[in-house]
This record gives C-alpha cells, structure tokens and sequence, in this order.
C-alpha cells in the first residue's frame, strides 16, 4: 500500500478532531453510532484477513484496518469507522455552510448523475479514472453556471433483470448545487445521455438541508440494484456479491476521501470549515495548492494493486 506518511492533508487535519468519532451531534434518522461502525469494521477485518489467504493482494487493506485504533486512525474510505467519521464532519460542516445560504435565499439543488460511460465491468473498477470523471463534472457545472457544488462519488453493482446485459459497477454521483435548475437539467442533458443501461442518467429535485440529505452523498454502504429494462417496474436493492464487496474495498481504499469528493467553488479548511471561493480570484494560490493536492491524492490511488 502506497500511503502518504504526512498527515498533511486538510481531512487529515480535521479528522484530528475526536468528535467525528464519537456518538454527539450532527444526528439524523438512521445515522448509525460508534459501536455500529465499530462492529462493522471488526466484520470487514475478518472476512478481508479470510479471503487474503487466497487474494494476497488484500493484505494490505487487512493491515490498513486492523491499525484503526481510537490513537491512531487509517483513515481509509474503506473503514467504517473513519469513513463515518468523515461523513459525519462533512454533514456538520456543510450543514452549517447552507444554514448560511438558506438566510440568503439560495435555493439548493440535489443532482444525481448516473453516466453510461461510467458503467464499469467488475475488473475494470480499479482502474477507473476519478479525476478524469470529477474533471467532466467540474466543466459540465461550469458550462450550467453552478454558483458553487458539493457532493461525492457513489457506487452500486448494477444487474440487469432480464439478462441481456451483463452486471456492472455504476460510478455516479450525488451533489448539492446552488444556480438556476433550468440551466442545470439543460448543461447535464447535453453531456449525459440516455443509454441501455441507463434510462434516465441525471435528475434534480429541490433540496432540503436536513442533516439526513447532506449526509446522503457520503454514505458508506453500497448496494447491489436489480434494473429492469422494462420502464415503470421498481429497482430492487439487493446485498452486493462478495467478489464485488472485496474489489470495492480496495477501490475504495486507494480512492481516498479527498478524491471521493467532488467540489465546486467551495474548500473545506484544514478545521474541516467550508467556504465559498466562487467569488475569490481564480489564481488564488491556496486554491491552486489545494487542487494539486487533490489531484497528487488521486495519483497515488492509482494501478498499484490489481486483482
Ligand atoms: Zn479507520
């Protein structure tokens, strides 16, 4: 595992802070306690160190989480405890930033993107490009005119019901945007377009920001979904499959938190803060350094490990 020793990096810093860890607010329906996550990781330990006997390559990821200690985090995307922690220093810190916006009176759109050309075979997962795919989000809301964005990666194993297409990872995204949703639905349609896998590749409904929603972006389970082809049948979640659960861990964990998220004209601070930078110069130099490390995070998660 190539790891970047630093703790440099501004979640790193953020993630300093033990109340991401602990059971206090922000809460929400459903939002999941300390002792869950920490049940769920002691799980993935076992069943990761099971399956590294005959998969060496996720041995690793099984040293990564099993040196999660209330001491010293991994801080990987694929450790339920870190990765609740993070969701939960996002929710709260972006909860407060659209407290702000909601005074003004901006309204805030949910937008889901789900391309076609995202749709990803099993073995084709690890290699998928993150920052090319954050790359063509960041243009797309530019040409809409999106005052600023923020959301993150998703993933879900996708079957096709009537088996004429074969299963694949669909990478998509869910994000918060502020601009005019006319604009919004005309930018997306011009770049993502309908295709046999998918029916309807973004929608956009009005956003309420309730905890519960600002969470939803960075939840961190995963499942499998059972798509008709037939338009008007209801998609079926289902538990993914085991090899898919294995080759996602370890997407998951070379992706890391920064290159999971996709933002827009906002910065979190090494506090964990998000600010709006839509109005400051484009040459800003924290901004530039900001971007770098965020792509510098993206290079090192790539091609290391393959299965
Ligand atoms: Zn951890």
């Amino acid at each position: 595992m190539l790891r970047t020793p630093t703790r440099n990096k501004w979640y790193e810093l953020a993630l300093n802070d033990r109340r991401w860890f602990a059971d206090g607010p922000p809460h929400w329906k459903g939002a999941d306690q300390l002792f869950e996550a920490t049940t769920k990781q002691k799980k993935r330990i076992e069943r990761l160190s099971h399956f590294s006997k005959t998969k060496p390559e996720l041995a690793p990821l099984v040293r990564t989480l099993r040196g999660c200690t209330a001491r010293t985090r991994c801080l990987s995307v694929a450790c339920p405890v870190c990765a609740r922690a993070f969701k939960r220093l996002a929710t709260k810190q972006i909860r407060t930033f659209l407290k702000l916006r909601e005074r003004a009176n901006e309204p805030i759109w949910s937008l889901t993107i789900v391309p076609a050309e995202w749709m990803v075979s099993s073995d084709r997962l690890l290699l998928f490009d993150f920052a090319k795919a954050a790359a063509l989000i960041k243009r797309t809301l530019l040409k809409a005119d999106v005052k600023w964005a923020i959301g993150a990666f998703d993933f879900s194993w996708n079957v096709d019901a009537s088996g004429r297409l074969p299963p694949r990872w669909s990478v998509h995204t869910h994000l918060m945007v502020s601009g005019d949703r006319r604009q919004i639905k005309k930018a997306m349609a011009k770049v993502f377009r309908p295709s046999a896998y998918v029916s309807r590749p973004t929608w956009t409904t009005e956003m309420q920001p309730t905890a519960f929603r600002i969470s939803y972006p960075f939840k961190d389970f995963y499942v499998s979904k059972r798509k008709p082809i037939v338009a008007g049948e209801k998609v079926q979640d289902a538990r993914l499959p085991v090899a898919q659960k294995l080759r996602l861990y370890t997407t998951l964990d070379l992706l890391t938190f920064s290159g999971r998220l996709i933002m827009f004209r906002v910065r979190f601070g090494t506090e964990g803060n998000l600010t709006d930078v839509s109005g400051r110069k484009r040459q800003d130099p924290q901004i530039e350094s900001f971007m770098r490390l965020e792509h510098l995070d993206m290079a090192i998660g790539r091609g290391f490990i393959a299965f």
